[in-house]
């Protein structure tokens, strides 16, 4: 069986846990809470239900601590996830399923040139071609804003076309930095 550090709530290799120096380790029980990750809070909550929906229990603790929480009065800070060490595989698979993004549809692989894009912060875009780069032969994509001055961008393509950053942004409403949308419905002219 391997090894369990009790002030951690982790499974180590031993003889001592790395990250607290312990040596006191045991052999890890099924029911050991052993960390799952460290997330932001708000995708703790989603989390704590997928696992809940999963009948995995789950534990937490706020890494600022309970006063600091108490005292902003809102928790802003990051949180550490705790499933039975014999829920730790289903719990982990879960996790990797939840922040890899799904295959993207193939409207969000390719730069559809003439249409409307919004992007995650809500303004809308037209894009009017995909261009290269003299020197470096990189594609980007040049798009225009459909508000304020209409002024004209350039972006890289795969940049134009890569995921909201989660990390940054977890509160995004939609999956990619920009995405399409039905014309007919949104464009604003
Ligand atoms: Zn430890």
């Amino acid at each position: 069986m391997p090894l369990y550090c009790e002030n951690c709530m982790k499974v180590v290799e031993g003889p001592l846990c790395p990250a607290c120096r312990n040596r006191k380790l045991k052999e890890v029980e099924p029911g050991d809470f052993c960390l799952v990750a460290e997330v932001h809070y708000m995708q703790a909550e989603m989390l704590k239900e997928l696992f809940a929906d999963n009948d995995i229990p789950c534990t937490d603790r706020s890494v600022l601590g309970a006063g600091i929480t108490v005292n902003l009065g809102v928790n802003v800070g990051f949180t550490r996830l705790y499933v039975p060490y014999d829920r730790l595989d289903l719990a982990k698979e879960l996790y990797d399923a939840y922040f890899n993004a799904p295959e993207a549809p193939d409207t969000l692989r390719e730069v559809l040139i003439g249409h409307v894009y919004r992007h995650f912060k809500g303004g809308l875009y037209r894009v009017e071609g995909v261009a290269k780069h003299s020197e470096t032969l990189e594609e980007y994509v040049v798009y225009r804003k459909l508000y304020d001055d209409k002024s004209l961008w350039i972006r890289p393509k795969e940049m134009f076309l890569s995921p909201v950053d989660r990390e940054k942004y977890p509160d995004a409403m939609q999956e990619f930095r920009f995405e399409p949308v039905d014309e007919n419905a949104e464009d604003p002219e």
